[in-house]
């Protein structure tokens, strides 16, 4: 501690002395100078940011809690920015001036600090909701809180958007199989050119707090859709995302229901494989390795083929985190002039901690249920730096799928799949060192919702049996189903 860094009125709070007075507000209520209700904070002796705490730095953090809990509004503000002098990335301090100042766009840069520091800072993100109008200050918050799940009774009214060509109003839009990125009306040949993928992750952290801030989830049956072109109604499953009246011809594609049950897909990933080769990637596979019988085809065994293209919904995580990573160094038992160590082995281990930052892109987790999650992994991987930003047009001439996984539990797997996933990659175990345990803290999470191209084929043979198969609308990737007998 330096000299003059501390006034005398400091060191009285620090080291103890007379208490000052509680300068208690009139009404007995904590406000700021403005008059802002603060009595929702508890001040704390917990520290979060144990990293860059000096024993001073501390002993002013907790002057500043005293002074909270004494409801000594100027007295904390000064304690905290006396933290922040000391050092200005002190995320405990931040976030209480986040939490305490008057002036919004202050408090506003207080909690932004917090989060370019620790982007998965629930408190400063939920600070700064509030104080954006996108949480309600005065609902009940804890972290275990989770929104009641209550099923919709009947079908849900759809809203939808009419998908037809900007020049003549057709709604045959079609994919170029030449090329992907580009929507051609079949009609009157107007080309529509799909904008890049700007990216259009969303912070878990932020849906999280919102998702918590719901009182019901509703879990949706059936949606009814009255088509924007002859007024017909028709229902839809609840995973239907798009769909044609059997009428007028006119397309649909879902965007929201009554109850609010959706998110939009934030990119979706054209298809470069065409119906056609997708089929000829199924012969080649049923012809070879798999089946063993050569010329399926040809033996003329399938008598029917259904094929259809679908985007299949993917929840896609980011995820950044601190790994911690303990390991003992295991000492030979023998020294380099030969003689023997006896000593105990507790005695001849030491043991050791090394932080690691470390991330995993591209975590992907199936929001559907159907097809299972082992037929999607066997379809391979898509390349994501491929999609385009998402618009209802791009569905054009497939259909689409509605997830029914919902954000929040894919996240839980895909955190436990980034924690075995670090566990694999950092341990050692081999002469010299010993990992006894390794542990991650998520530190960022971002996430999208991504719509994959799917050949979706069923086989129908001579004898009976229904096949079905996937190809990887992007890759050609074969994933073949077994032959069943329909019940
Ligand atoms: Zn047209
Ligand atoms: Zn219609």
């Amino acid at each position: 501690m330096d000299d003059g860094h501390i006034n005398d009125a400091e060191l009285d709070a620090l080291f103890g002395g007379q208490p000052p007075k509680p300068a208690l507000p009139p009404d007995g209520v904590f406000r700021t100078p403005s008059g802002r209700d603060l009595s929702r904070y508890r001040a704390t002796s917990f520290i979060s940011d144990r990293s860059r705490v000096s024993p001073w730095l501390e002993a002013m953090f907790m002057s500043a809690m005293e002074s909270i809990q004494r409801k000594n509004y100027a007295d904390a503000i000064r304690h905290l920015k006396r933290c922040l002098e000391d050092n200005r990335d002190f995320i405990d301090a931040l976030l209480w001036l986040g939490r305490l100042e008057d002036e919004p766009d202050v408090r506003r840069e207080h909690l932004k600090a917090v989060l370019s520091l620790q982007p998965a800072n629930g408190d400063a993100m939920r600070e700064l909701m509030i104080l954006d109008g996108e949480l309600d200050p005065d609902q009940p918050f804890d972290a275990f809180t989770m929104p009641e799940v209550r099923h919709a009774d009947g079908a849900v009214a759809a809203q939808a958007r009419n998908l037809r060509c900007p020049r003549c109003g057709s709604p045959n839009l079609s994919d170029d199989d030449a090329s992907p990125n580009i929507l051609t009306c079949d009609s009157c040949g107007y080309t529509l050119e799909k904008a890049a993928n700007t990216g259009g992750m969303q912070s878990l952290t932020r849906a999280l707090l919102l998702r918590r801030s719901q009182e019901v989830v509703w879990v949706v049956g059936a949606r009814t859709l009255k088509c924007h072109g002859c007024g017909a109604e028709r229902t839809l499953t609840a995973k239907q995302m798009s769909s044609e009246c059997p009428f007028c011809g006119s397309r649909q594609v879902i965007e929201q229901d009554a109850l609010g049950t959706l998110s939009q897909p934030d990119t979706i990933v054209p298809f470069r494989v065409a119906g056609r080769a997708a089929l000829e990637q199924v012969k080649k596979s049923l012809d070879g390795t798999v089946e063993r019988l050569k010329g399926f085809f040809v033996e003329n065994r399938v008598k029917r083929v259904a094929i259809e293209g679908v985007f299949l919904p993917f929840w896609v995580f980011d995820l950044m985190a601190d790994i911690t990573h303990n390991y003992e160094v295991v000492e030979s038992k023998e020294d380099q002039h030969g003689s023997i160590f006896t000593l105990s082995a507790a005695a001849s281990r030491r043991t050791y901690s090394e932080k690691i930052s470390d991330g995993v892109m591209n975590l992907t987790a199936p929001a559907v249920k159907q097809p299972t999650p082992a037929m999607l992994a066997r379809l391979g991987r898509y390349d994501y730096s491929l999609g385009v930003d998402y618009r209802p047009e791009y569905v054009a001439q497939h259909s689409a799928e509605i997830y029914t996984l919902d954000f929040d539990k894919a996240a839980m797997d895909a955190q436990s799949r980034l924690s075995e996933h670090m566990r694999q990659k950092h341990r050692c175990n081999d002469s010299r060192y010993r990992t006894t345990s390794i542990t991650s803290l998520v530190t960022q999470a971002s996430f999208r919702l991504v719509l994959v191209p799917v050949w979706a084929v069923t086989l129908f043979e001579r004898d009976g049996d229904v096949r079905s198969a996937l190809v990887n609308g992007q890759t050609g990737e074969v994933v073949l189903g077994r032959a069943v007998k329909p019940n």
